[in-house]
């Protein structure tokens, strides 16, 4: 049986690994000329940038791959007691991690923290259709709504609070809710059952010495000649119970077909075969971001980093003070940060030119760290559709996805459009063949 897979990003390597381990015949196309989708590291002038991921959580489905590739030795995990701060009110406050942290924060005003306290007592919502912030500002007022979930949102899926569906973006909560009425007790009875199973599992933060890139371009390694790069698939045909897979004249015909690219483009090469799955596709909202690295003498400050509460006179999502978190990321005099813009919270940003950026970028992290704006630009990186956005529309574009798997057997998707989008998601779920 043989299966092409078409995107050798993180889900489209994953699936072919999995399906060659359990012996089956995997060609993996992948148009541009490395492997790794947006994971990417760079080497620039004694950095070392990531442009993608930087803030990789190592789940046990992340960690085991990482040991089955030998690649244990070559593992970096940061520190999982650096504190994250919170740029709010014209200072940094410290993320708090506790019960007793939440109740000592001067994040939330006291009238804040008592609503907290209130949680176990609040109405359940409905099961579908609430928005993240919806959720929060019922569950725990609408302080923590503001300024925990909102820069956390902007942080992690450079999205907006008010747009995300709790159901798709954070099925978990919805399932503390649902089943045990409230986040506190859904997180205590959490707790208790992954308390029986930490024993073995890694904490902190996951990269490799010369970058995450390490993770793809050995994964890549063991596919050796089944990868096939500069081969970009236009298009997917139905022949027979089978599937062909066309590049210019030439093509090739196989049983089974795994599209493991972007949405948008996962839209173009179905939509002959597969409509409603294309159009539902290629409904999916992505938000844009740019990516600046900066650097500065180095200083004593210890952090993971800080992400940003919307308020007049700040501009950047967040930033990772990334020499912080790994060594070897700059020459041992400077610091290196990675400081995120656009989101859906400010597409805009990705019109204004490299040196408005780093202009913007050096201005907020200045302010929040309370340094002199002497940031050295080392790279820009723009991103035009980075990451999608699971709005209130998604679990019903996902259930079109699963439709058209089960009419079409042979046919289907992987990537982080479905099933979180994480790098420890999107494996999970490209794992799960
Ligand atoms: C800037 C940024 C920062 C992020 N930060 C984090 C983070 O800190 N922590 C975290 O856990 N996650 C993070 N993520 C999310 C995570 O990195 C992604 O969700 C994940 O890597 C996506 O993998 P993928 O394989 O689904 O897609 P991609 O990486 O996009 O790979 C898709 C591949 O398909 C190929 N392709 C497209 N069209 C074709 C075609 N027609 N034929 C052949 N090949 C094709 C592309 O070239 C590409 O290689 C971040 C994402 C971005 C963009």
């Amino acid at each position: 049986m043989t299966t092409a897979i078409v995107g050798a990003g993180l889900a489209g390597l994953a699936r072919a690994r999995a399906l060659s381990a359990r012996g089956e015949d995997v060609v993996l196309f992948e148009s541009s000329e490395r492997p790794g989708g947006v994971v990417r590291s760079e080497k620039v002038g004694g950095y070392l940038l990531e442009l993608g991921p930087n803030t990789v959580r190592p789940t046990p489905e992340l960690w085991r791959l990482v040991e089955d590739l030998g690649l244990e030795s070559e593992a970096l995990l940061a520190d999982p007691r650096l504190p994250r701060s919170i740029d709010v009110g014209g200072r940094l406050h410290p993320l708090p991690t506790s019960a007793a942290a939440f109740l000592r924060t001067g994040l939330l005003s006291t009238r804040g923290k008592l609503r907290l306290l209130t949680e176990p007592f609040r109405r359940r919502g409905i099961p579908s259709g609430e928005t993240v912030r919806d959720f929060f500002t019922r569950r725990l007022g609408p302080e923590v709504a503001d300024r925990v979930v909102e820069p956390f949102v902007a942080g992690i899926w450079a999205g907006s609070s008010d747009r995300l569906s709790l159901e798709a973006a954070f099925p978990a909560l919805a399932r503390w809710e649902a089943e045990r009425g409230s986040l506190t007790r859904g997180a205590l009875a959490d707790r208790r059952g992954s308390a029986r199973s930490s024993r073995s599992r890694k904490r902190g933060l996951l990269s490799f010495r010369e970058g995450l890139e390490t993770l793809p371009r050995r994964m890549a390694r063991e596919l050796g000649g089944k990868l096939r790069l500069r081969c970009a698939v236009e298009s997917v045909d139905r022949v027979g119970r089978g599937w062909r897979i066309s590049q210019g004249a030439a093509s090739v015909e196989v049983e089974r077909v795994c599209i493991a690219t972007p949405a948008r483009q996962a839209a173009r090469l179905v939509e002959g075969v597969a409509p409603a799955a294309a159009a539902a596709l290629s409904a999916i909202p992505h938000a844009p971001l740019a990516v600046v690295h900066l650097s500065a003498p180095a200083r004593a400050e210890q952090g993971f980093g800080h992400l940003v509460v919307p308020q007049a006179g700040r501009r950047i999502l967040g930033a990772i003070w990334s020499s912080c978190l790994f060594p070897g990321r700059a020459p041992a005099d400077r610091a290196l940060y990675t400081v995120f813009l656009g989101g859906t919270r400010d597409p805009e940003a990705l019109a204004l030119a490299d040196e408005q950026i780093v202009e913007v970028a050096s201005r907020d992290l200045s302010t929040a760290l309370e340094i002199p704006p002497t940031f050295e630009p080392v790279r820009v990186t723009r991103y035009a559709a980075a990451i999608p956005q699971y709005d209130l529309g998604h679990v019903r574009r996902i259930e079109a996805l699963s439709r058209a798997e089960d009419s079409l057997p042979g046919l289907s998707f992987a990537g982080s459009y479905r099933g979180g989008i994480s790098v420890g998601d999107v494996l999970r779920s490209a794992l799960a063949v």
